[in-house]
Parts: structure tokens; sequence; C-alpha cells
């Protein structure tokens, strides 16, 4: 049996920090390696995550490297980059970033290796995240109730399968199922009638673990890295995780949420009166991230000044972080108006409860690079 490498990559968000002491808490048998990739430009706060991490995992986070950082006369890869690219700022439409700081590197340590990677999707997303194109890498996520990526399901519900699906349901299935109902939905094929998600889900209803168990029947006949484990401790697990709780994994394990995530308070002036809102940081990654809101640009602005002024200096004529050069944006007014924009947009949404800077986070994330900021 060939070696499998099972790893799981640690942004410097709260949920890919979340999910490294989960693992490390509920399936200590699964022999994960921690790593992270360094663009050189994050915020102090995330070096502070990615430290804390390494004490309470008990295990040195790998720092999978881009560029060889003693030989380039930038020092630094997102600076190295910039250069070798003829200077042209990342965007949402050109994100080179992404691909050479955090991609390429990834599949440079892979290599050809059958890798599980762990990816820290929550229960509450409707997201994918980063699905290598590489055959080699298959994602798992343990924090939604379906923990397999949309290849596997694609293949294991297809219609061609069912014959495989229902046979196995049928030997696996213990004496408190409800078999006839189960392979009433196994034998339904998929149409516009009844489409792939409601089969899913329908099936995930009737029994997580059980639909899991006949996944990985069903993996081993494939080329899939978890089909050649003799086991997998996922498969027993029909936990589903939200925000709550990966706020709840990072306080209880004394790591903490990092501090870019909590709520500052601002005072902005609305028609006369003096109102008071708050802000923070909805993302981890690099500090000048393009797909920064408007608002977290005035946090940077007033919380880290010299980050703000060091994001300036990448602007050139023509090449900005975001439509707006930011040294437009730092005028007292224009940060007086987004801030009354954000304070506004807020209240308008009726966001008034103790947790509304969790759910504000929850807004917010849904833009930008699950490689960055899970
Ligand atoms: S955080 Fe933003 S700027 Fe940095 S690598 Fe990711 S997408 Fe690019």
């Amino acid at each position: 049996m060939s070696e499998i490498k099972q790893v799981l990559g640690i942004s410097g968000g709260k949920d890919s920090a979340a999910l490294a002491i989960y693992m490390s808490r509920k399936h200590p048998d699964i022999d994960v390696e921690y790593y992270t990739c360094d663009t050189g430009k994050e915020l102090k706060e995330t070096y502070d995550l990615i430290n804390k991490l390494n004490s309470v995992l008990g295990k040195d986070i790998r720092l999978y490297k881009s560029i060889d950082e003693l030989n380039s006369p930038e020092k630094n890869p997102f600076d190295h980059f910039m250069a070798v690219g003829g200077g042209y700022l990342p965007s949402a439409t050109a994100r080179w970033c992404t691909t050479k700081m955090k991609l390429q590197p990834f599949e440079e340590e892979i290599g050809d290796t059958p890798t599980i990677s762990y990816v820290g999707i929550r229960g509450d997303e409707n997201r994918e995240g980063y699905i290598s194109k590489k055959e080699n890498i298959q994602s798992i996520f343990p924090f939604r109730k379906n923990i397999w990526s949309e290849d596997v399901i694609k293949k294991f519900l297809s219609n061609s399968n069912i014959d495989f699906v229902a046979a196995h349901y049928r030997l696996l299935a213990g004496e408190n199922h409800d078999i006839e109902l189960i392979l009433q939905y196994v034998n339904l094929p998929i149409s516009p009638r009844f489409t792939q998600r409601q089969k899913l889900n329908a099936l995930l209803e009737t029994d997580v673990k059980l639909f899991n168990k006949v996944v990985f029947e069903f993996l081993k006949t494939t080329d899939y890295p978890v089909g050649k484990l003799e086991s997998f401790s996922l498969v027993d697990n029909d936990e589903v995780l939200g925000i709550d709780d990966i706020f709840y994994i990072l306080e209880n394990s004394g790591v903490g949420i990092p501090t870019y995530y909590l709520p500052i308070e601002y005072t902005v002036e609305i028609d006369g009166e003096l109102k008071h809102g708050t802000y923070s940081r909805s993302r981890s990654g690099c500090f000048f991230c393009f797909f920064q809101q408007k608002i977290e640009w005035v946090w940077l602005l007033e919380q880290h000044p010299d980050l703000y002024e060091e994001a300036i200096k990448y602007e050139k004529e023509g090449f900005t972080w975001t439509i707006e050069p930011l040294i437009e944006l730092k005028k007292p007014e224009r940060v007086n108006s987004i801030k009354k924009e954000h304070y506004l947009r807020m209240n308008r949404n009726k966001i008034k409860t103790a947790n509304n800077w969790q759910d504000e986070i929850l807004q917010a994330e849904g833009e930008g690079c699950a490689s960055c900021f899970i």
C-alpha cells in the first residue's frame, strides 16, 4: 500500500486554526501534517496565532516555502513575485498571489504522493473551498455534515452507481435502520425532479455515519487517497460545526480568537449626532488584501497606520488595490462617509444582537480566497 500523506493548511484564519485543534483532539489517530504558506505580508496577529497553535498542537507547523528568501533580492515572497511578474498588483481577476504563494508551494510539497487535505469550511457555509486539480489530492471537510468533496459525491451518486450503493447499504445497514426507506432514495435516479443535492440531503438525513461508510466502500474501488486507507475515523463523524463552535474551540483551547476579528468601537457623526458603531477585520491574509471591504481599510488605517502607509507605497499610477486609491480613502471626510455608510448598513440589517460582530464576519467572508481566509 502506498504511503498516504494527510495535511491541514493553516491560513492564519479562525476556521483552519480551529480545525487543527479539532483534528488533534478528536482524531489523534490521524497523523496530520500541519502547514502554512507565508506571503511575508500577514498581520502580526496572524503570526501570533500560528505561534500559539504550535504549542497547543504539540507539533511544529511546517512552512511550505514559495521562495528561497536568502537568495531573493526582495527577501520576502510577495515582493519577490511582484518583481518577477513586472510589478503588477494582484487583483480578484489576476490573483497571482494565491497561485504563487499558496497553491504552488502546496502542490510542490505534495508532489505525486496520494494526499488527504483537511479543509475548515464550516457547516454553516455554502462554499466548497479549494479543490486541487491534481488527482492525487483529496479534500475532506470535517466541519460539514457532508465531509466529502463535490467530485466524490458526483461519482458516488451517479445513476450508473446505484446498484453498488444499494448493495452496500444492504450490507452495512443495522437493525435500527429503515432500509426500505433508504433504498427508495438510493434507487431513485437523479433527474431534474430529484437533483443530486436532494438525493444527498435525503441520504444524509437518514444516517450520516451509514452514508459515510458506504462512501468509504465506494472510494476503495477508486484511486482516491481515502480509499487506500484501511480505516478512516472521519467516517464516524456526524458533528456539524458553525461559527459559534469555531470561536468556542479557539477560546477553550487557550489559543484565543485572532484579535483582528474582535470588534473595536468607532464614533461617527450622522445628522449632527454622534453614533457608535464597531468594526473589525473579517479575514486573515495579507494586510493589503484587495478583497477587503472599505470599512476594513479604515480599520487598517486606524489600527495599523504604518501598514496602511506601506500599502499606499505599492500603488502606482493606474495600479491601485481597489478602484479608489488609498491616498483618497484616508482623507477624513472619506473615512467619515465610509463609517457612516457602514453604521447605517449594519443598523438597517438590524444586526443588534450580542453576537453582531460575528454576523458581520459571516456576511463579509463569502468573498475572497479560501486558501488565504479559511
Ligand atoms: S490574502 Fe489576498 S493578497 Fe494575500 S495572497 Fe491571499 S488573495 Fe492575495
